[in-house]
């Protein structure tokens, strides 16, 4: 059996090497490496794919929130929600720019923002929302932005995990995640559902004001050459990575499939067990399956993944600690108010997730999974 990665990139890779090699090759010998015509390119593809009015490649997904918030026209003190069982970036750019961060509980069994507590946490001096579609699923975006229409509210999709999931609409209408709010981010991170091999990122919008300014503040505040209009940054993607994600755009519905398949073997394994719980697919949004995140009920997480080391079956927390309890990020809080995400900093393991897992690895994980199970009941 080939040794079980919690990401394969490699293999990954060798299957669509000619085309990358050749298309690396090809920024070489054109030797426009920073915004040449392929970055131009991958950007009109994705917005196609996508069916996003405006993509502006920047950096990396970090950057990518952190535009977005400087888009936005906010001044200190501003109030941005968002949820407290989230990778940190999120955060980590609302203090950068010295906004205020209100963190709200998740859904137990969606693991995005629990509406109820966004609702709660709205007050005056309220801003914005940045739900984030965790693990490949998409926030409730329905009724997130009625919440943002009827307070007046900016909505930035934090979109780094899920890719090409569609949400679907009360009314049967289907929107790409991170084109639903006022502005989306996306990282190309390599191991993220539309991976690039370095750094990459981008900022999605449908409002051409925004685009504007957003290509600006990418490119130090420029809007003519040496002309400084805003205070920006320099957050580009590169040409060679371009490429690199032209071609990897044309598999990304291949890839997403590819997970869904391996979610579903787990699915399977898994069903109806009384001490797991098997990621839930919500109605109103298709799946990307960026992690594959089990509730382990029995209280034996961490010694499950021990087990799993054991036999060489890699396995990840994702999320080991609460951002509200980061020691960047501290906040008083009351604990009664985050029941879910401090249940699920206990219960939740991610386990191999990607493309190029086979039915023999898929048996033996499960199966690993399933004995540990057995010898702890
Ligand atoms: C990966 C990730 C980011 C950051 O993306 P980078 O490209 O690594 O900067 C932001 N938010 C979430 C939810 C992520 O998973």
């Amino acid at each position: 059996m080939k040794k079980i990665q919690m990401v394969d990139l490699q293999t990954q890779y060798f299957k669509i090497k000619n085309e990358i090699d050749n298309a690396v090759l090809n920024v070489m010998e054109s030797s426009a490496y920073i915004n040449g015509p392929e970055v131009k390119a991958f950007q009109t593809e994705l917005e196609q794919y996508l069916d996003a009015k405006h993509v502006i490649p920047c950096a990396n997904g970090t950057d990518a929130l952190q535009i977005a918030l400087m888009a936005l026209d906010l001044k200190e003190g501003d109030e941005i929600i968002t949820a407290d069982f989230t990778f940190a970036a999120t955060v980590e750019v609302i203090h950068l720019l010295k906004l205020k961060a209100v963190l709200v509980d998740v859904d137990y069994d969606t693991f995005t923002m629990d509406i109820e507590k966004l609702k709660a946490a709205i007050t005056p001096n309220t801003k914005a929302i940045i739900p984030v579609h965790l693990f490949g699923q998409c926030a409730n975006m329905e009724e997130i932005l009625k919440i943002a229409k009827d307070n007046h509210l900016f909505v930035i999709e934090d979109n780094a995990q899920a890719i090409g999931a569609d949400f679907i609409f009360s009314d049967g209408t289907t929107k790409k995640s991170g084109t639903m709010g006022t502005l989306g981010t996306t990282s190309f991170f390599p191991s993220k559902n539309l991976g690039c091999y370095g750094d990459g990122g981008a900022i999605m919008t449908q409002n051409d004001d925004l685009a504007h300014k957003i290509r600006g503040i990418v490119n130090h505040g420029m809007y003519e050459r040496y002309y400084h209009d805003e205070v920006g940054v320099n957050s580009r993607l590169d040409s060679i990575q371009a490429a690199i994600l032209r071609k990897k755009l044309t598999q990304l519905d291949i890839y997403n499939e590819a997970r869904k398949k391996v979610a579903d073997f787990y699915d399977e394994a898994f069903a109806n067990h009384p001490n797991i719980l098997t990621p839930e697919r919500a109605k109103n949004s298709t799946h990307v399956f960026h992690q594959y995140t089990l509730r382990i009920l029995n209280g034996k997480r961490n010694e499950l993944q021990q087990f799993l080391a054991e036999k060489e079956i890699p396995a990840m927390i994702y999320y080991p600690v609460a951002l509200r309890k980061q020691k960047a990020y501290f906040q008083e809080s009351n604990d009664a108010d985050f029941v879910n995400t401090d249940r699920l900093l206990g219960e939740v393991i991610s386990l191999p997730m990607h493309t190029e897992l086979d039915d023999e690895q898929l048996k033996y994980i499960t199966d690993s999974v399933l004995e540990f199970m057995e010898l702890t009941n």
